[in-house]
């Protein structure tokens, strides 16, 4: 017989904190997690910039920790050059699987035909999280530091869903409520991450949503809007703000994000160092900026000290939203309804809405400040790639290496492609390292669309933006630098 039980009554009792520094025990190998963070501040060729409030002045410490952890608000204006992580987060970061694998793809380079000891493809593999993305470095740490500030809560946005996901499931670990802002077309592409971040205990919205004036702008209009990146941060910032015992967290551009996420660049260092190897091309796909800092910073240290300057580092943005490739370098809000500071980065303004690409995670006006004053000397490079090619490269990866990639992964796939496949043609030897920065198991709808030939390749947008680009604040250095 079928008992009928729309709703079940829970016959658990689910715990609203898992996590302390006190009472948690894991039987992991933390002494192979890196002890600290490296801040790339202190070898960057400029003092970074301060983020600025509307008035056009940098902003204060007590208007930036009403909005973040106070703990990164101090890490992100720190020149100190490690900093270290609390043990607490360590063991976070043990759940995540950290020291994650570094894999040699033999298969796929077996499969572009490249001589193996002159072409080597290295994957740093961050999907191995059970967050399925590189996302959990940053989130356990915000989430242990706001629960530190004695708050109850964190509101933020998504856009693919992996932020959301590893937001919610780091404020269970940590006892934090989460409210996420999903943008709207993500919501509906995976619904599969909706219910990961349900099960992990975080409330979800469809963005733009009617909850806040700004999600109101866009939802009266449209009901349907498929929103974006910079609208979903309005929204959670506004309620950030409005809620006394609620703080606001971001899942990547800042200083302090970049910060956490270096600890995938150190374990490569390590790893890269037992393989008796060392990068000549260090590639990652670009949406904010974070996952590809955290691999390529603790490189990058190497060439700003003058040790390595030959190394490369490429950035891989999608041609629907090529902030670096094709963005302006200058002061721009960091949200749609200028709710967020105004940093100085590549932009494509922050009025411009990215054409709905299945790499939700890659549609974000921006590019990280610390990265973008890297780009601007020349210090890395970026390319653009349309998402039929990116898919494609994703498809061949999962056939050779067994694992599929996440949509914004497979533009960093691409990137190595290419890379390795100019090596073949012109006789070089290179090294490639890349950071396979999470899974594809939730993004099925998108290979699907490869598998029926009806994925669409957006042209780059060249007029909404130059449109966007007219919306710029203005902004007087001198008054402050
Ligand atoms: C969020 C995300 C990205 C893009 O964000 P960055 O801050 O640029 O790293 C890339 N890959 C995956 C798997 C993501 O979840």
């Amino acid at each position: 017989m079928v008992i009928a039980n729309s709703k079940p009554k829970n016959s658990y009792q689910l715990p609203n904190q898992v996590m302390s520094n006190e009472n948690n025990k894991i039987i992991l190998p933390l002494n192979l997690i890196p002890k600290q963070w490296l801040n790339i501040a202190s070898f960057l060729p400029e003092k970074p910039y301060p983020a600025l409030l509307p008035n056009g002045m940098p902003a204060d410490f007590e208007t930036m920790t009403k909005i973040f952890p106070t703990e990164c608000v101090k890490q992100a204006g720190s020149s100190e050059e490690f900093i270290d992580i609390p043990k607490g987060i360590r063991e976070g970061l043990a759940l995540c699987n950290r020291p994650t694998p570094l894999l040699r793809a033999f298969r796929l380079e077996k499969a572009l035909g490249l001589d193996s000891d002159r072409v080597k493809i290295y994957g740093k593999m961050e999907y191995v999280s059970p967050m399925g993305s590189h996302k959990g470095n940053t989130a356990l740490a915000q989430a242990y530091y706001a629960k530190q500030d004695g708050i109850t809560g964190l509101t933020t946005e998504t856009g693919a869903g992996q932020w959301g996901t590893a937001l919610s499931m780091a404020g269970t670990m940590m006892g934090l409520k989460v409210k996420v802002f999903q943008v709207r077309a993500s919501y509906y592409d995976k619904p599969g991450r909706r219910v990961m971040m349900h099960n992990y205990g975080g409330e979800v919205v469809p963005s733009p949503s009617n909850e806040t004036e700004s999600g109101k702008q866009f939802y009266s209009k449209d009901p349907n809007h498929p929103g974006s990146l910079g609208i979903a941060i309005s929204e959670a910032v506004e309620l950030a703000m409005k809620s006394p015992n609620y703080k606001y967290s971001l899942g990547s551009v800042l200083d302090f994000v970049c910060l956490h996420q270096t600890v995938i660049g150190q374990e490569a260092k390590i790893q890269m160092d037992i393989a008796g190897d060392y990068p000549d091309v260090v590639i990652g796909c670009i949406g904010g900026g974070s996952n590809f800092a955290g691999i390529a910073f603790p490189f990058m240290k190497e060439k700003l000290l003058g040790n390595t300057p030959e190394t490369r580092f490429i950035g891989a943005e999608p041609a629907a939203c090529p902030s670096i490739t094709k963005g302006k370098y200058t002061w721009d809000y960091g949200d749609t309804a200028k709710m967020a500071p105004i940093a100085k980065m590549y932009t494509l303004g922050h009025t411009f809405i990215p054409p709905a690409v299945h790499a939700g995670g890659l549609r974000y006006h921006g590019a990280a400040p610390l990265l973008s004053m890297l780009a601007n000397h020349k210090q890395m490079e970026s390319v653009m790639l349309h998402q039929t090619k990116a898919i494609q490269a994703g498809m061949l990866f999962s056939r050779t290496e067994g694992i599929l990639p996440a949509v914004e992964t497979c533009h960093a796939v691409a990137a190595v492609i290419d890379e390795a496949l100019e090596a073949k043609e012109n006789g070089k030897k290179k090294t490639i390292l890349f950071n396979f920065s999470g899974h594809g198991f939730f993004d099925t709808h998108a290979y699907k669309a490869l598998q029926e030939n009806k994925l669409v390749d957006y042209e780059y947008p060249s007029k909404l933006i130059q449109s966007a680009l007219g919306d710029l604040p203005s902004i007087d250095e001198s008054k402050f630098m």
